[in-house]
This record gives C-alpha cells, structure tokens and sequence, in this order.
C-alpha cells in the first residue's frame, strides 16, 4: 500500500479536502485508508485529529487516526447514529470510492495552539537557563514538561523567579509575534548541521520546526506535529506551577484557548469566593484566616459547653437512677449516639442496673451497664426483631433502628424484660 499523503503537513490550516478511499479495515479495528488526508495521526504528543468523512454511503465520525509504516488509519465510530456502518462494511466496493473529509478545526486548533506553545516553552528554558526538555505530555486540562537543567553550570535548580521569567519570556515570544518555520529534510545527513536544540533521533522524512529565527538553536526541534504559522497565534502561554520531579523540574502549564479557559475559571473562582467573604481579591486570603480563626473559637465554645451540660446531665441521670427500677430509660432530643457515649462513660456506679440513652436526633440507643445485665447479648438476641442493627460488649452496646416506632417497641421489651 501507498504512504499517504499527509495534506496537514503541507498546509496544516487546510480544513476541507477530497480523497479517494484505498482500503477499508473491518472487525475490531473499523478504519479507512485514503490517498490522503487532513487528520493529523497521534503523534509527538500531540492527539488525533477528529472530525468526518462523508461519501455516498453517508456520514462516518472519527473517533482515533493513527499512523502505522507511513499509512494514515481513520478509525471511525461504529456506534454513531448517522452513519449506516454495516452497509458501508459489506461493500466492498467501497474501496475507491471519493469522499469528503471535513476537519474538527476548533479543536485542532487549540492542538497547534498549545503544541506550539510547548515549544516556546522549551525553547526559552534553554535560552535562558541551559534546560533541556526531557518529557512532555498533554493532558485534558493541562500539559507537563520536565526541565533539566544541564547545560548551563548557574541553574542547577528551579526557583520561583526563573519559572515567572520564563512565563514572561514564552509571552514575550508571543507577543512579537516571530514566524515559526517548517522544513522537510528526506535524509539525516541533509537536516544535520542546521541548529538544533536536540540530536536527531529519527534516519529519515526528518521535520525540523524553529520558533524565531532559525539560526537559533534554541527554537529548533525535529517534530512531526502541526504546528500555526506564526507565534501571535499561539495568544497565551499561562504556566500554572513547578514540583521537583525526579531530579528535575516538571512545568504544569498550558496555551492558546485551553490557557484562556483556565484563567476564566480560577477568575470566577477567585470572584466567586470575594462574593463569599465580602471581600476583595489582595484581602481574601486575610479574611478566610479570620473566617477560620472565628470558627475555631466557636468550635472550642460549642465543645466547652457540650462537656459542662454533659457533666451536669450524667449527675442529674445518677440521682434519678438511683430512684429508679432496674432499668432507666432516658430520651434526647439533641444529643448524638456519640454525645450519649460520651455521657455515658461520665456516669457513676450502675450497681447491677440498666442505663438506657437514647438519641431521638438517630434513632439510636447506647445501653450501659457494670456487666449485668449483658449488654450487648440484649442487643444482639432482640433487636434485630424490630429491624435493629448494632452490638458491642456485656458493658456497652449500641442498636440502630431506622423507624422510631421500632425503637420504641424495643425499649417497651427491654423494660419488660430487665
Ligand atoms: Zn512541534
């Protein structure tokens, strides 16, 4: 089969052509082969181009276009309501036949955008700081690169000065809106000796791409990805962060439109929580500090009174125990299966009796007692009786119910029972 001819590399502003189809792969794999093609195949770190191709036989939507031995696979979708897949798949015929490629230009875009960007990027890390670029990856959200600093003997390790310079910088870059060159070179030996920031790894169909002028070095890269004419294009290279990553310097950051999206939400972030504090942006970080500050003391007066009523509740419940029967029964409107623990750890000597806590708020109950009765064998042989879940020790046990009706028949047999 023939290479196919890689229109985007030619012209990558090209969103429309006509092509003839030369294969068509059916089972798993269900893809086109055309003589040539607009859709840019993964590669370099860049992602597949999408959009359709539509022929007689209707509408197909690409959802992956990769390159294998020089041949461009459109990997259609086969779930796609517009597109009459098992027609298409049973002709045969099919091969040869013209079609329409229509190219996700919006998207694309956005690709060369932010590739581009990362080459601005890298080549002002190694202008200004001898930092080679040693991985790159581009996410959804963002895009990473990992600097190491090598070359000049001064920067060994990032700080926060360098990476704001080096933000400003790529904008810079941007702003003088520099032209960014392509050159197609058949053979190595004819790319090598042109300047370039890395030795070339590949032999042959050699891309060389510079960012400015091409005699520098810095912004001279052997890349396979589509790339806009010039860097004004590009419009925003917003860096978001630095970590150390194995002993190098690993640059969250990303361009163009994806850059501008970013910036919009952290705004309507920022804005959003000013709203929230009543507050300006340079005193927002002040206010939440005594927003918490504020909530720290209340938590410490809510927990100081929690424990003085406690102490108060468990003496009062000691003296009413002590008039009381067997068992004591007493419900709480406010306090949590916790507070009742709580509570209950707080209570004098049971002498053979049982304390029954219940919290209204969970239906919920905390038995106690010194041992006798058991405990937790009154929760785990009845309460599931009425639909109660729990257990615990002969001291200590606790029983769930999700409807109060339940728990109340519960506690009407515990006081018949104990
Ligand atoms: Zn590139």
């Amino acid at each position: 089969m023939d290479k196919t001819i890689r229109l985007f590399q030619q012209d990558p502003y090209i969103r429309y052509c006509n092509s003839r189809i030369t294969s068509v792969v059916t089972g798993e794999i269900a893809a086109l082969v055309l003589d040539r093609t607009i859709f840019f195949p993964e590669g370099g770190g860049q992602p597949s181009d999408l959009g359709c191709i539509t022929g007689e036989f209707g509408k197909l939507e690409l959802k992956y276009v990769f390159e294998k031995d020089g041949i461009i696979y459109h990997q259609f979708r086969t779930d796609s309501q517009v597109a009459p897949v098992p027609a298409l798949l049973s002709r045969e015929k099919i091969a040869g036949a013209s079609v329409l490629c229509e190219l996700d230009w919006d998207r694309r875009f956005c690709n060369m955008q932010r590739h581009c960007g990362e080459h601005i990027l890298s080549a002002v890390f190694y202008e200004l700081y001898g930092g080679v670029n040693r991985g790159f990856h581009m996410g959804e959200d963002y895009m990473t690169i990992d600097i190491s600093f090598e070359e000049k003997p001064e920067f060994r390790q990032m700080t926060d000065e360098m990476f704001f310079k080096a933000e400003w910088e790529s904008n810079r870059m941007v702003w003088d809106d520099l032209p960014v060159s392509t050159r197609y070179f058949e053979r190595k030996e004819e790319a090598e000796g042109l300047p370039m920031r890395k030795a070339l790894a590949i032999e042959k169909d050699i891309v060389l791409v510079c960012v400015g002028d091409e005699s520098n070095a810095a912004g001279c890269v052997a890349c396979c990805g589509t790339h806009p004419r010039r860097t004004g294009e590009v419009g925003l290279i917003k860096l978001y962060r630095w970590d150390n990553y194995k002993g190098m310097a690993r640059i969250t950051f990303d361009a163009g439109a994806k850059a501008l999206e970013n910036c919009r939400a952290v705004a309507g972030l920022v804005n959003g929580l000013c709203v929230r504090y009543s507050s300006e942006p340079d005193t927002l970080i002040d206010r939440i500090d005594k927003r918490e500050q504020k909530n720290s003391e209340t938590r410490q007066e809510f927990y100081d009174l929690k424990q003085a009523y406690l102490a108060e509740k468990s003496s009062e419940i000691g003296k009413e125990m002590s008039a009381s029967g067997s068992t004591y029964v007493k419900r709480f409107e406010l306090l949590k299966a916790e507070d009742l623990l709580a509570l209950g750890k707080l209570l004098p000597e049971l002498s053979g009796k049982l304390a029954v806590l219940i919290s209204l708020k969970e239906n919920t109950m905390i038995l106690i007692s010194d041992g006798t009765p058991d405990c937790g064998k009154i929760v785990k042989d009845n309460a599931a009786v009425w639909r109660g879940k729990g257990g615990g020790g002969k001291t200590g046990a606790r029983a769930m119910f999700s409807a109060q009706e339940d728990m109340d028949c519960f506690i009407e047999f515990i006081q018949k029972a104990y």
